[in-house]
């Protein structure tokens, strides 16, 4: 329908893991097809790890982890920003890989490049800046508390901003000093790659950084279970964390977990509406609503409730959907055949139990596309209002005051993150205080970025990632006492 932006490019193919500073592939290893969602047509094999290679994996990061963490914080901040430099240069063609493996408009993929960029950029300055203190003690005597690099890290990161969240650990974890062994998406290997070939053409010591595709399960048993890896980070579902922590309990290993949430949006009546519709449609279908920060739940003040749902429909209808290579594509397909499954599941219980469709609720023909969809007057009862829908559907629901729109937006056992549209300061500063969320977005979106921490309160996980709090959570605290 539309005229691809690069005509001429092709999907990466020679697909590789990543190990002690070589490439490897072949040699009778298992694959993973590789599916552009927007044809459901596979487009490359993957190779998966082994447990040689996992074993050998570990061995490496276990050897160069004493020489990375002495290594001076010029030389490993100069490495890091070169890696966000390569990053940043390649961010047309990685940006292109990025949406044949996982949907999303090519924009969008370029623009999640750049963040990915901006890690390295960030954490290779804020390494610079890792002060300890002295505490106050009798003169001649001396007590310092001092940060150090954990150990080996494995890394755990999913398909949504494959790139993002890949580079957002990674880089807070070798500006610590540790060395990484990351297991990427399976579905979106090629622009996970990218990073390994950033850090390789930076001049990063061979075994500091590794690689590994592979079945999830084995992998995450084999690196938990491994006494080389002291600090696992973890971006993805609830279940997998729960199973992640249960793993790394034997090794009272140090864990982040980033678990997804189901963020409420509570819309006062004091709003510009068009103003606030404007931004609010846009923001719930980008990456198809694959966000685990995606605005889902809209509780709106009851006497613009009627206004609201109305606006949001009608613009909800005019999102162009298509192949995210396509010029003009607002939205692009789910990013595998499980999630429009998913959603459909989701949308026909809300439907059997009351709720209205006013706009979409239905999937595509080929791909795995799902339309942009608004479920109003969504019973408390319809699984959609309990479990994060993870796709391109906003569910919505009247309020009286702000003690009610704070009940709903606090009754889930998720606390990612939350945002409110009013215009009353004295309202915004209650809401920052009493929504139960690691992040409360007040009048707008901006909560993700290199310099703030990014983490969740009750199931949505803990530990940050971002901010000077990201480079904490690869660090040990030491105290030393010259008595
Ligand atoms: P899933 O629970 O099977 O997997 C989620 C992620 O964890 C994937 O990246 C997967 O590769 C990885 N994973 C699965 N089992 C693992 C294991 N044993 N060890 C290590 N990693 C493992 O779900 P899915 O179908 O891929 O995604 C659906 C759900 O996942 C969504 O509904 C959403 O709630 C959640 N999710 C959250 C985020 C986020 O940013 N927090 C990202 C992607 C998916």
């Amino acid at each position: 329908m539309f005229a691809p932006i690069w005509l001429g490019m092709t999907y990466q193919t020679d697909l590789k893991l990543f190990i002690d500073g070589a490439w490897r592939a072949g040699e009778g290893r298992d694959c993973h097809e590789v599916v552009n969602p927007a044809t459901a047509q596979t487009i490359a094999r993957l190779p998966l790890a082994t447990e040689a290679d996992l074993d050998e994996a570990l061995h490496v990061a276990e050897r160069a982890f004493p020489m990375w963490r002495d290594t001076d914080v010029e030389k490993r901040s100069a490495i890091l920003r070169k890696a966000g430099r390569y990053l940043k240069e390649n961010a047309k063609d990685i940006g292109a890989l990025l949406t044949q493996e996982q949907g999303k408009p090519v924009k969008e993929a370029i623009g999640e490049v750049y963040g990915a960029a901006s890690m390295f950029a960030w954490y290779a300055e804020e390494i610079k800046r890792d002060y300890g203190r002295t505490l106050v003690r009798p003169v001649g005597q001396r007590s310092i508390v001092t940060h150090q690099p954990v150990g080996v890290v494995a890394t755990f990161t999913p398909w949504n901003f494959p790139i993002y969240l890949l580079a957002k650990k990674v880089a807070a974890a070798l500006a610590a000093g540790c060395s990484v062994i990351s297991k990427p998406p399976e579905e979106t290997p090629a622009c996970c790659q990218a990073v390994a070939k950033a850090l390789d053409e930076a001049g990063l010591p061979q075994g500091v950084f590794q690689l590994v595709h592979g079945v999830p399960d084995m992998v995450s048993r084999k690196l938990i279970g491994s006494d080389v890896v002291r600090k696992i980070s973890f971006t993805g579902s609830i279940p997998v964390g729960k199973h992640l922590m249960h793993l790394a309990a034997d090794g009272v290993k140090r864990l982040t977990l980033e678990l997804g949430g189901h963020a409420p949006v509570l819309v006062f009546d004091d709003v510009d509406l068009d103003k606030t519709l404007d931004q609010l449609v846009p923001q719930k279908f980008r990456n198809a609503g694959q966000v685990c920060v995606s605005p889902t739940r809209f509780y709106v003040q009851e006497g613009i409730y009627d206004d609201f749902v109305k606006g949001f429909a009608e613009r909800t209808k005019r999102v162009q959907v298509g192949d995210g290579m396509a010029d003009g594509t607002q939205m692009g397909p789910l990013a595998n055949a499980r999630r429009p499954d998913a959603i459909r599941e989701l949308v026909d219980d809300a439907r059997a139990k009351g709720a209205k469709v006013l706009a979409g609720g239905e999937r595509g023909n080929e791909g795995f596309f799902f339309q942009p969809t608004l479920l109003a007057d969504v019973p408390l009862d319809a699984d959609i209002m309990n479990n994060e829908p993870f796709g391109p559907v906003a569910v919505a629901r009247p309020f009286k005051d702000m003690d009610e729109a704070l009940e709903q937006a606090n009754r889930l056992p998720y606390g990612l993150a939350a945002f409110a549209f009013t215009e009353n300061l004295r309202r915004a500063n209650i809401l920052g205080d009493r929504i139960e969320a690691g992040m409360v977005g007040i009048n707008g979106f901006a909560i993700s970025s290199a310099d703030a921490p990014f983490g969740g309160v009750k199931e949505s996980g803990f530990g940050s990632e971002g901010g000077k709090e990201g480079l904490e959570t690869y660090q040990v605290v030491k105290a030393i006492h010259m008595c």
